[in-house]
């Protein structure tokens, strides 16, 4: 009998100009269910106060950053408001390895990036409900100058051309529903055929013991009665 098929995981891929509260979404997802593990990006930003080194990100040196480059250690990176951010590529295949499906909290140009090289990824950009939202989330975190609340604003509003290349939408009104939202799209993906592993072998078990059971039947004949 089948009760489950072997699935690969999603890398999933959240965007979102700044402020969106992506971030928030996936850390509740990766709280909230099995399977899900969040990507711990490299970054050469300065911690901010309550961020955990290994936790939030792997601070790190503009050098030591080079270094991950070259090595070919990022499966994608970018320049963000002025720092280098990146992900390890042992974050993907790690999880992989484990069946988990991985959260990347990334920008729009590290999600084309994987796009490109990561065939199965899914791309959700999260859209904040309005502009009103984003300036409240962006002033009460408290720890950002005007200039670069608006300098993140402005960038926000380019990245939002980027939307329509993603492979879902997801506006983030309500943070429940938000999450509810990202795992139903993760749960619909994971049952694509291409993500099945061995789908022949699988059709062809199937289809052999159908086989079988008409040989046996054709036989046999319904049982009496
Ligand atoms: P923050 O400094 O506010 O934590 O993040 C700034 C922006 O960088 C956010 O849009 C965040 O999603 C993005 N970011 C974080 N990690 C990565 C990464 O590994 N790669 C890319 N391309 N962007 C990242």
């Amino acid at each position: 009998m089948i009760t489950g098929l072997p699935y690969r995981p999603c890398p999933l891929i959240l965007a979102a100009p700044s402020g969106t509260g992506k971030t928030t979404i996936a850390h509740e997802l990766v709280e909230r269910h099995d399977h899900f593990v969040f990507s711990v990006s490299a970054t050469t930003r300065r911690p901010r106060a309550g961020e955990i080194d290994g936790v939030d990100y792997e601070f790190v040196t503009r050098e030591a950053f080079r270094a991950m480059i070259e090595a070919d250690a990022l499966v994608e990176w970018a320049e963000v408001h002025g720092n280098l951010y990146g992900t390890p590529r042992r974050n993907l295949e790690e999880a992989e390895a484990r069946g988990e499906h991985v959260v990347l909290d990334i920008d729009v140009q590290g999600a084309r990036q994987i796009r490109k090289r990561i065939p199965g990824a899914v791309l959700v950009f999260v859209f904040p409900p309005s502009a009103d939202a984003l300036w409240k989330r962006l002033t009460a975190r408290g720890t950002e100058e005007l200039q670069e609340v608006l300098r993140r604003l402005r960038a926000g509003r380019q990245e939002l051309e980027e939307a329509r290349h993603f492979d879902y939408i997801v506006v983030n009104d309500d943070l429940e529903r938000s999450v509810v939202r990202v795992r139903a799209i993760v749960e619909a993906e994971s049952h694509r055929p291409g993500r099945v592993r061995e789908l022949e072998g699988v059709v062809e078990a199937l289809r052999a013991d159908i086989d079988a059971l008409v040989e046996s039947r054709g036989a046999s004949g319904f049982p009496a009665g």
